[in-house]
């Protein structure tokens, strides 16, 4: 994959530069110095400043960075390397088989439902709704697009679940990812106006990432065996720190 697109560098490279020239005259066009300040007022951005990106870079620069060098020193330790390649990144240093925490998408909504239930009842009542509703589609099957999401529907307030389920763990955290969307869907169909529901990622991920760690203490109802939840437990924490430090998330 890197050889073939290594092949295209400078293609894409210009392609790159062209789009950064376009956009700033985009933005001095529109009377801005620069497409930042340009995008900030276009987004709809009052709430938080370019100033507090850049401090929110520098507290990941300071205590976050650190960690990763830490947890992926350890994972070098562990795999008896100086250096990853590529593939050694994403995988179980020790060589493990990966965490199997449930066989169906049916077993997978139960334990959901049971977690979710000791954080909150209501918070389980809302995903009992929509199985309800048949408002999940859950298991990866042949011919289905990629992906998982939650979508809102503005009329009854219910949103509907898209994933493609397979019996991982990352699997199981999309599903608890997905349902604290749901959460903030039900919770905010009282809201006056339509456009008020339509939140930047910053604030749905609250919701989403957050239920991801909440859920955390009651991850029992799929694991018997301590170190598999131990292990559970430790990739997640470890992913959420990770991609703090990265220059994309999703
Ligand atoms: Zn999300």
């Amino acid at each position: 994959m890197a050889k073939r697109r290594c092949a295209d560098i400078s293609t894409l490279d210009e392609l790159f530069n062209t789009l950064i020239q376009k956009r700033t005259v985009l933005a001095k066009n529109a009377g801005f110095e620069n497409y930042r300040d340009y995008k900030f007022k276009q987004m709809g951005r009052f709430d938080y400043t370019k100033e507090s990106c850049f401090e929110f870079h520098e507290a990941v620069e300071q205590h976050i960075v650190p960690l990763v060098k830490k947890i992926q020193q350890q994972k070098l330790d562990t795999m008896g390397k100086t250096i990853f390649s590529p593939w050694d990144t994403a995988v179980n240093a020790e060589g493990k088989a990966p965490l199997k925490p449930f066989q169906s998408g049916q077993e997978m909504l139960n334990g959901t439902i049971a977690v979710f239930e000791k954080i909150n009842p209501e918070f389980a009542s809302f995903l009992k709704t929509m199985e309800k509703m048949k408002h999940l589609d859950l298991e990866s099957k042949p011919g289905k697009a990629p992906g998982g999401y939650n979508y809102p529907l503005y009329e009854t307030g219910a949103p509907f679940i898209f994933m493609n389920a397979v019996g991982s763990q990352g699997d199981l955290s999309t599903m608890i990812h997905e349902g604290g969307h749901a959460i903030h869907s039900f919770l905010t169909h009282d809201l006056e106006l339509t456009a008020f529901k339509s939140f930047p990622s910053e604030i749905a991920e609250l919701a989403s990432m957050s239920m991801e760690l909440l859920s955390m203490d009651y991850w029992n109802e799929f694991y018997d065996e301590t170190d598999d939840l131990q292990r559970a437990k430790k990739e997640q924490l470890q992913g959420t720190i990770t991609i703090l430090a990265l220059d994309r998330a999703n």
